[in-house]
């Protein structure tokens, strides 16, 4: 049976549980164990699909098409390993199974109730496929002490009872702050949200301690007194220069020993820690540099294009140069300054994105990119823009467009609702906007000889998706005549996957998301390839 351990959160939100619980999943990985991570969210959307990149951050896709939280990108990145659909869940969906069921009529006669009837579908969804694993990490979104969060700590505390208590391990992660004008480092928000945590009946086995610098013995001494912790298991965690450097550190604090120990397990090997001190080096040490500009809507959000900054920066670790990334917002961006603002970029990157705000800012940047031989690399609702642009500017079609945001001009993008998987057909629908686009990986075959098949280094490739409206395939050959070609396919060569363009250094555009599948260890080889073609442009 799976071990399972259970990361809270307290004080404050953003503390890294994340990023804590995937740096645990690659140290226990590493330690010969099979790991698997999961996320139960507190708010009552269905997924985060619905929701705007501001409220939320990305949404990040899996393979098997679920539009899940971007934790789940943390966890990708660090342990390698694919998240599925079953390993994030929301109190909305939650409610939504057990109000289905209850219509259903399974559970005839009685009162439905918050417990047992919530906690018990919780506990079902956290042990749900875990038989193979040998240990299941389950990070609880939000904080220790919200309304919401309520029915997930009753859940993990009951569970830890049905499983027996020494097979469920609690983390708690605090914020120890440190106020600067008392020169003082504090614990009592720490000992506060144990006590709430406490009060719930959980009674966290260890306590990670976020702080801007080094914890005192004494301060650590006192958190292990207040909070009922065994000293080695008070574990600090001071900011890191970069997010590949949280394994090394938490090695260093012994958190993966201090977890085995708990569960009375050994080491099956040694900790590898090479690959994380590689990119590290590279990542803080490298001093030649490329300006990556990204050109979006959602740019104030630092985490609204995650796994996109991320990707850009494996691109980097695999070229040996560091990736500064521009973030140029769409809707501000006016014809006039358009060469002023792209003077010192390398390559220009326009991401996913929807509606019609900000398109005529990233249509300019793309007619700038392909007229100037700017390496360019359009993402999903970028390669539509670079579609529509080419249409525009080189087929002379001057009012192409996407139906997505104009009923009026041309659809050469347009809202196509039935797609083909696996020789089977998934119809969309508009009925309902939440988890009804092109989702997940969908294959795609290669133009023998393209640039895109080189940099793949094969012809048949699977992507994850995320979109609803498509390139119509009936303008191929007008874009190929002009030398764009469309150099990947759906297998059916109904749906257009990628595009590139003839007598340019490095233009492609691909109606997936790359980002979601590159990993530090291993880097996308579209990312790494376009870091590559901005690195010889200037
Ligand atoms: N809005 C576009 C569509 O739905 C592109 C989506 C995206 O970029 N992920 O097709």
């Amino acid at each position: 049976m799976a071990r399972f351990i259970f990361v809270t959160g307290g004080v404050v939100s953003s503390l890294g549980k994340g990023l804590s619980s995937a740096s645990l999943a690659y140290l226990l990985q590493s330690r010969g164990y099979k790991v698997r991570l999961r996320k139960l969210d507190p708010y009552l959307n269905i997924d985060p699909g619905t929701m705007s990149p501001f409220q939320h951050g990305e949404v990040y896709v899996t393979d098997d098409g679920s539009e899940t939280d971007l934790d789940l990108g943390h966890y990708e990145r660090f342990s390698g390993v694919s998240a599925k659909s079953s390993d994030n869940i929301t109190t909305g969906k939650i409610y939504n199974d057990v109000l289905l069921k209850e219509r259903k009529g399974k559970y005839l006669g009685k009162t439905v109730q918050v417990i047992p009837h919530i906690t018990d579908r919780i506990k079902e969804f956290i042990k749900k496929d875990s038989s193979k694993e040998d240990f299941v990490i389950c990070e609880i979104g939000g904080i220790v002490g919200d309304i919401e969060s309520l029915p997930f700590i009753e859940a993990i505390r009951q569970f830890a009872n049905d499983v027996k208590k020494k097979n469920a391990l609690f983390i708690h992660l605090t914020l120890v702050p440190y106020l600067k004008s008392s020169d003082e480092i504090k614990t009592k928000p720490t000992q506060h949200s144990v006590k709430e945590l406490r009060s719930i009946g959980v009674q966290p086995d260890i306590i990670i301690c976020r702080s801007e610098r080094s914890i005192p013995l004494e301060h650590r001494k006192k958190i292990s007194l207040f909070c009922n912790v065994d000293i080695k298991n008070v574990i600090e965690t001071v900011d890191v220069k970069t997010i590949y450097e949280a394994p090394i550190s938490f090695h260093k604090e012994k958190l993966d020993i201090q977890v085995l120990d708990y569960f009375k397990l050994r080491s099956k090997k040694p900790v590898n820690l090479k690959p994380w001190k590689k990119i590290t080096k590279i990542i803080l040490n490298t001093k030649k540099q490329v300006n990556i500009a990204i050109i979006g809507k959602y740019v104030e959000l630092k985490d609204a294009y995650k796994s996109l900054d991320e990707a850009l920066i494996h691109g980097g670790i695999k070229n040996n140069v560091k990736v500064n990334l521009v973030r140029i917002d769409s809707e501000k961006l006016k014809i006039s300054d358009i060469k002023s603002k792209l003077k010192d970029i390398s390559g220009i990157l326009i991401p996913g994105g929807f509606g019609k705000r900000g398109t005529n800012g990233k249509i300019e940047a793309i007619k700038y990119a392909r007229n100037n031989k700017i390496p360019f690399f359009g993402i999903c609702f970028g390669m539509q823009m670079a579609i529509i642009e080419f249409a525009r500017n080189e087929l002379n079609i001057r009012n192409a467009t996407s139906s997505e945001f104009d009923k009026k001009g041309l659809p050469i993008v347009g809202l196509i609702n039935q797609w083909k998987k696996d020789g089977k057909i998934i119809k969309g629908t508009d009925k309902y906007l939440g988890g009804t686009m092109r989702l997940g990986s969908y294959d795609a075959k290669l133009k023998e000889k393209s640039l895109i098949s080189k940099i793949y280094g094969k012809n048949f490739i699977k992507e994850r998706h995320r979109h609803r409206y498509e390139v119509n395939i009936n303008y191929k050959d007008r874009f190929e005549k002009k030398g764009m070609t469309f150099s990947g396919l759906s297998p059916d060569r109904v749906l257009p996957e990628i595009v590139e363009l003839e007598n340019h250094p490095w233009f492609i555009g691909v109606q997936f998301h790359p980002e979601f599948k590159s990993r530090p260890l291993s880097p996308h080889p579209l990312f790494s390839s376009f870091i590559k073609a901005s690195k010889n442009h200037r």
